[in-house]
Formats: structure tokens, sequence, C-alpha cells
């Protein structure tokens, strides 16, 4: 949990903190996956949010995606939330709605292709627990840099 000190709990618009809540409760793709081609994981110290994430990559597609965790509601859902919008995505789409997400909490104003990803626009105005909601998109990014330097290498 993140209250090992305080840390100040972002205010959401009605529909988007259901939206996290259901996320937290209910994650998606929880677990882990049977033949990963990647593996990644990270650490947010300031409020002990941990993600480990599989990833089972096949000709630049993320085929499948599987993470397991611990931590706050906000690391968690967006891990949820991250892992439903990139299974099936090229690593490039990945990559830029990755870019996109971290534009949206550094106060930009969300693209739409962010669709569902929208719902933690309200963290954009607590830097503290931005690094919650980036975990997620931090490990995921390693293991897509992982899986192209091995394409690099296969290729080279
Ligand atoms: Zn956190």
């Amino acid at each position: 949990r993140c209250s090992a000190m305080p840390i100040p709990e972002p205010q959401f618009d009605e529909l988007y903190r259901e939206l996290i809540l259901d996320h937290y409760r209910r994650p998606r793709n929880r677990g882990v996956l049977v033949a990963p081609t990647q593996r990644a994981e990270g650490m947010n110290p300031v409020c002990g949010d941990e993600i480990q994430l599989d990833l089972r990559i096949d000709c630049d597609t993320i085929e499948d995606v599987a993470f397991r965790g611990q931590g706050c509601s906000i690391s968690q859902s967006s891990a949820s939330l991250m892992t439903e919008c990139v299974k099936g995505r090229a690593i490039a789409e990945a990559e830029r709605i990755s870019a996109k997400f971290r534009a949206m909490l550094n106060g930009e104003k969300p693209d739409r292709e962010l669709g569902d990803l929208e719902a933690l626009q309200g963290v954009a105005q607590f830097p503290v627990r931005v690094k919650c909601a980036l975990l997620c998109w931090k490990v995921l990014e390693e293991g897509l840099s992982q899986a192209k330097n091995e394409r690099k290498e296969a290729t080279a």
C-alpha cells in the first residue's frame, strides 16, 4: 500500500474513478504467460509498487501480455489498463501510445488514441503519483527494447 507516508490522493471524475477501481479490483491479464518471449520488471520505491510483466512477441506484434505485482491502486489499475490497451498491437504502436500516455501525465491534453487510459489523467497533478502510473509503462518499454535488441542480433 501507499500509506508509508502521506501521499496525496488524486481526485478523479466519478466515471474515471469507477473505471480505475474496477481495474484495481478485477485486474485484466493478471498472471503469467506459459511461454513468454520477454520478461521485465520494475519497482517504484517511493510508493512500494512492483510490476512484473510477461510478453509474447511474434513478428513485431504483442500477441499476449500478462502482469503480476503489488502496490497502490493507481500502479495496479494502470498496469491492467495498459495490458488491455497494448495486447494485439505492433511494438511501434505500443511505443507511440506509451509516449502519448507519458505526455498526458506531463500535463498535455490526452490524445484520442489513449482511450480508457485517459481515466488516469488526474494523476498528472500529483508528480509523486505520476511514478505509480508510469511504472508499468517503463517495464513495458524495457520488455519491448529487449525484443527489438534480440531481433537486431538475430538479423545481424
Ligand atoms: Zn503507487
